[in-house]
């Protein structure tokens, strides 16, 4: 835990500037070419180039592979001076500065792994002024006099990289960016860039403010990848390692990033998928060496699946990615889109296939209940704390809680400034304005898991969700076309078998719902047409799905406020398609959705509650329930495809027998009164399917 103690810098000596000269704005894509040897800029780089040499302060929210680096690089260069750059992993620096160096540019870098006389040597370098970028971890600037040191030659620019870790608000906060704003005031008035590929509206916010960074100029773009197919497979944990491995058996599915929920999940699939072609684990278990050896075998192309933990990923450069797989639900939309963006980034077609279901939430409230602790745990730290300090063991064992306990509960108290920690990590008491700001966080961790299930169960384009989820109004707004919600034919993952003659009775009783009230909440409908069960809904969710996917109905999101919060709901809408007869037996439902089948006398559960379980269902017996309203909209649908009255079709009584009696045969059809063999002709087929034959 921060603060670092021990260690502290002295001041030397300030030798003489390296002279350089600025480059105008008009110029950048001189100097683009020429320093950086690219040809053009990528989209949205020059307009945020051209604002940062200017001296603006800018948020550059963009994805990852939009070429964000470049976006303070170049600036930096056209500045004439030393670019700091703030970067919270060492991998992700050693990566810049080994391109840098590689492209003539003078960069250095501090970090952990750096000893102490080297950093010496690097400090010199950055007063003597010849140094165009100097990369720097956070918890440097956490080094008692480190700052004061950098202040004494003030850089041309500061990039802070990844900023959405600054963001209590943001999925991936680290503790070391705390402090940023603040020890960077002393570095100013260069201006600030800072740079993340994932960050929502609030992280947005909190970043501008946290930085100081008003005013400021925002860049919020190019979230769409239009190469990128989503999909999104509702599957049992048990099942999935096996159907990605199905997945990935294609050649062309390769190279690929299998993201996992634990250590023992990525090594049991690697194990498995190692049998067919080179592959691996990649976990934060695993030594140093063997994770960077695993890393640069799949950057080289000789490993060709990598199954990782979380822990891999950031800053991993991988153009030919082609399918990154999801073993299991992110925590957030933000996670899940940064995970994804390491698919295609070629520009060439790639997928991202997610697999998850609902047993997904208790792994999450197991990690949630594990990382955040009930504010009562923090109080009770936080009461225990006085003004002068106490060593943290000594506090510990007065307390009497395990370091299972003590330790999350601690961290989260520091962070939120309720507890002071020094260097020697002894304890004293803090602001007490932390139980509202962790509050706040361990309620938006719930938030975050909730769109993420929203996401997953979602019935839009997938790509228009995650854009609208960043807040990126740049966009076209168009569907993707691409997705398992656009293209559910395309899906790699989902394959889709016939709706059975059950679920169209089924399909066609929603149907005749909707006709009665069109726009209805999907839950409403789902209750009224076919029960009160999870199971029910889930089936009703499934056939609605796949009336959508016929082009029948029409899906949208709505919500209310209730009690100051936000419910979200479904509305169900016929399309235009619904007024004219639609070949609903071509509709398809997922392979692993089993089909219902119904056996011809068999009644629906009676629903419980009080209310009328059928709306507007005008039945003679308890024999009919299901069957009428289903007859009655096929009536209709015919009824209107043949431009005649409803009863033209066939007789209300003959519908009510027929709901009733449930013929299996055609001899059994044409007993029913009302129907004679010119009618079991033209509608038999459909009629016996109606009843369940
Ligand atoms: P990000 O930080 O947004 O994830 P990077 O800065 O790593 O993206 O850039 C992604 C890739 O695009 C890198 O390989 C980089 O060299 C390349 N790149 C950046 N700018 C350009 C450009 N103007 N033209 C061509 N390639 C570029």
């Amino acid at each position: 835990m921060s603060p670092r103690g021990g260690e502290t810098f002295e001041l030397v000596e300030v030798p003489t500037q390296r002279p350089r000269s600025p480059v105008d704005p008009d110029h950048l894509g001189m100097l683009l070419r020429e320093a950086f040897g690219f040809q053009a800029f990528l989209p949205h780089q020059e307009e945020v180039c051209r604002a940062a040499t200017l001296g603006e302060n800018v948020l550059v929210v963009m994805p990852t592979g939009a070429g964000k680096s470049l976006c303070y690089q170049l600036p930096g260069i056209a500045r004439a001076g030393t670019t700091l750059v703030i970067s919270p992993l060492i991998a992700l620096m050693e990566d810049q500065v080994q391109k840098l160096g590689a492209s003539g540019f003078a960069v250095e870098r501090i970090h952990s792994g750096r000893g102490r006389a080297e950093a010496r040597l690097v400090c010199q370098r950055y007063l003597d002024g010849v140094l165009d970028f100097l990369f720097i971890a956070p918890e440097r600037l956490s080094v008692p006099g480190f700052v004061e040191f950098l202040a004494r030659r003030r850089p041309a620019l500061i990039a802070v990289d990844e900023a959405h870790c600054i963001s209590l608000w943001g999925h991936d906060f680290r503790p070391d960016y705390r402090l940023l704003g603040q020890r960077l005031a002393l570095l100013r008035p260069a201006p600030v860039i800072a740079l993340t590929a994932t960050a929502t509206p609030l992280v947005q916010q909190d970043i501008v403010g946290q930085l100081g960074l008003e005013p400021v100029r925002t860049f919020i773009h190019g979230f769409r990848r239009d190469n990128l197919a989503l999909e999104v497979v509702e599957v049992r944990p048990g099942e999935r390692p096996a159907r990605a491995s199905a997945l990935l058996a294609e050649r062309n599915r390769r190279p690929a990033i299998v993201y996992a929920p634990s250590r023992k999940a990525s090594e049991a699939l690697a194990d498995e998928l190692s049998r067919r072609y080179p592959a691996a684990a990649y976990h934060a278990g695993l030594v140093a060496e063997v994770r960077d050896q695993v890393q640069s075998r799949f950057l080289g192309g000789s490993l060709e699946v990598i199954v990782a933990t979380i822990a891999f990923g950031m800053g991993v450069d991988k153009a030919n990615v082609r399918t990154v797989v999801h073993l299991a639900l992110p925590g957030s939309v933000e996670s899940y889109y940064q995970e994804i963006g390491r698919a295609g980034r070629d520009g060439e077609p790639a997928a991202a296939v997610l697999f998850y279901s609902h047993a997904d939430r208790w792994t999450h409230e197991r990690f949630h209940v594990r990382d955040y602790p009930e504010v009562e745990v923090l109080e009770r730290l936080y009461r225990a704390l006085r003004e002068v300090k106490v060593p943290r063991a000594v506090l510990q064992t007065a307390l009497k809680l395990s370091a299972e306990v003590f330790e999350p509960a601690l961290e989260k108290l520091w962070i939120h400034g309720g507890v002071e920690v020094s260097p020697e990590e002894e304890l004293s008491v803090g602001n007490p304005g932390w139980v509202t700001s962790y509050r706040a966080q361990r309620e938006l961790r719930h938030k975050q898991l909730e769109l993420m299930f929203r996401f997953a169960d979602g019935h839009d384009c997938r790509m228009l969700h995650i854009v609208r989820h960043f807040g990126d109004r740049a966009d076209s707004g168009v569907p993707c076309g691409r997705c398992d919600r656009c293209a559910p034919a395309a899906s790699l993952a989902t394959s889709f078998r016939p709706i059975s003659s059950a679920e169209l009775m089924q399909v066609e009783t929603l149907l005749g719902g909707l006709r009665q009230a069109d726009g209805q909440s999907t839950g409403r409908l789902c209750k009224q047409c076919l029960g009160e069960s999870p199971a029910d809904r889930k089936l009703g969710d499934r056939l609605l799905d796949a009336l959508v996917r016929g082009g029948v109905v029409r899906l949208a999101a709505a919500s209310f406020e209730k009690d100051g919060a936000t419910i979200h709901f479904t509305r169900a809408f016929l399309t235009s398609t619904a007024l004219h007869p639609v070949d609903l037996t071509a509709l398809t439902l997922p392979e692993e959705l089993a089909p219902v089948v119904l056996s011809p006398k068999k009644k629906k559960p009676p629903v419980k509650s009080g209310k009328q379980s059928r709306a507007a269902a005008p039945v003679s017996s308890a024999g009919s329930l299901d069957l009428l309203p289903v007859l009655k909209a096929w009536r209709l649908q015919e009824a209107k495809r043949r431009r005649v009255p409803a009863f033209r079709i066939l007789t209300d009584k003959a519908l009510t027998a027929l709901a009733t009696d449930r013929p299996k045969s055609l001899t059994e059809l044409l007993e029913i009164p009302g129907i004679g063999p010119k009618i079991a002709k033209t509608y038999g087929a459909k009629l016996l399917a109606l009843c369940g034959g």
